[in-house]
């Protein structure tokens, strides 16, 4: 069983280098846990960041399944620019505003979540020697 959208989803996500095209955080294929683990967010949160398939140009405004149109992006974005008045803005415009607000640590920032000092603010130096880097 093979969706239109895998071969063009799988290859987005690699030219994306595992970012999401809109938010620009990092995505999951496979497995949420090691996610959760890796970028010290709960598991509930970590559901947000699984890479889906994004039309540019919506099905139902006929824009196709081809390569060209088609852009890795998370859940989370995926679903909320379904949303409101969101809905009305093109992609690159939706992308922008969604950028923005990441990155005052609105909707699913990970610089609000995470517990990595790479996503999230500095923290002390946790003294448990965790099996992660
Ligand atoms: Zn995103």
């Amino acid at each position: 069983m093979t969706h239109p959208c895998q071969h063009a989803r799988e290859a987005a996500f690699n030219r994306q280098q595992g970012l999401c095209f809109c938010c620009q955080q990092p995505m999951w294929r496979s497995d949420p846990e090691v996610f959760a683990r890796q970028l010290g967010i709960t598991k509930r949160q970590a559901r947000l960041f699984q890479r889906t398939a994004e039309h540019i140009v919506r099905q139902r405004d006929h824009g196709g399944h081809s390569p060209s149109n088609i852009v890795a992006t998370c859940l989370a974005c995926n679903h909320a620019r379904e949303i409101g008045k969101k809905r009305s803005l093109t992609f690159e415009k939706y992308c922008a505003e969604m950028r923005n607000a990441i990155a005052r640590g609105k909707y699913h920032s990970l610089k609000r979540w995470s517990r990595c000092s790479e996503y999230g603010p500095p923290r002390r130096q946790q003294n448990r020697l965790g099996p992660d880097r």
